[in-house]
C-alpha cells in the first residue's frame, strides 16, 4: 500500500514517513498543495494523509479539486485547525477522516488501517482472506493450518496488498505502483523473487501466475 504523505512542516513529515514505512506501507511526501494535487490524480496511491494549513494552495482546496474530478482516494486529514465546523468543513469537502494535531502516531496509523479496511469494503480485525490472516501489527500470517510465519517487511507489504485485491490479476506494474516509492528502483525481477518467497510461506497454489498478465490471490 502507498500512502502520500501532504504536510509542510517537514520534521514531522519525516517522521510520518517513517513510521509509514515501519507499518509496511511505501510512503512519498510533499510540502506543495499543486503538486499534491497533481499526484493524487496521476500516481497509484491507496490513501493520502493531508494537511489544512498549506503554503499556495490549501489541503482543502486539493481535496475539492481531487473529489471535483472523480479522485476517490481514502483522504485522513491531519490538521491543527480541529474545532467542530472546521472538521465539519473537511468532511464536507470530501474527507473520510479526521484528525487534530498534535496526535499519536498508533491512533493515526489505527486510523489508516481502518480507512483503508473501509475502503476495500472490509469490516474490523484482522484481514482474512482466502484463508490466510494477516497480523498487521506483528506483520505475520498465519496459514489454514495454524502456522504461524514471520514475513519480511517487503513479503508482508506484497502480501498485504494481494489480500486486499483477493481474485484480481495484479500485473506487475500494478503492484510495483503500490509497493514502491516515487523515485524507488522498480525491477520486476525481484518482484518474482519475493512471490516465490510467499509461495513457500503461504502455500504455492494460493498465488496463480496468469502468464503475460501477473499474478493472482487465489480467493
Ligand atoms: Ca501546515
Amino acid at each position: 500500500m502507498r500512502v502520500l504523505v501532504v504536510e509542510d512542516d517537514a520534521e514531522l513529515a519525516q517522521r510520518l514517513q517513517q513510521a509509514l514505512r515501519e507499518a509496511g506501507y511505501a510512503a512519498d511526501s510533499t510540502a506543495d498543495g499543486a503538486e499534491a494535487a497533481y499526484l493524487g490524480r496521476e500516481e497509484p496511491f491507496d490513501a493520502v494523509i493531508l494537511d489544512l494549513g498549506l503554503p499556495e494552495r490549501s489541503g482543502l482546496q486539493v481535496l475539492t479539486d481531487w473529489r471535483d474530478g472523480g479522485v476517490d482516494l481514502p483522504v485522513l486529514i491531519l490538521t491543527a485547525r480541529d474545532a467542530w465546523y472546521e472538521r465539519v468543513e473537511g468532511f464536507e469537502a470530501g474527507a473520510d477522516d479526521y484528525l487534530g494535531k498534535p496526535f499519536h502516531m498508533a491512533e493515526l496509523l489505527a486510523r489508516l488501517g481502518a480507512l483503508l479496511r473501509r475502503h476495500y469494503g472490509r469490516s474490523a480485525g484482522p484481514l482474512r482472506t482466502a484463508g490466510l490472516q494477516l497480523d498487521e501489527a506483528r506483520q505475520m500470517v498465519t496459514t489454514p493450518d495454524d502456522t504461524e510465519h514471520e514475513l519480511t517487511a517487503t513479503e508482508f507489504s506484497l502480501l498485504r496488498y494481494l489480500m486486499h485485491n483477493p481474485g484480481r490479476v495484479l500485473s506487475k506494474t500494478a503492484l510495483t505502483d503500490h509497493l514502491y516509492e516515487y523515485d524507488a528502483d522498480r525491477d520486476s525481477n525481484v518482484l518474482e523473487v519475493y512471490i516465490r518467497r510467499l509461495r513457500q510461506k503461504i502455500g504455492a497454489e494460493r498465488i496463480r501466475t496468469r502468464r503475460g498478465q501477473g499474478y493472482e490471490l487465489v480467493p
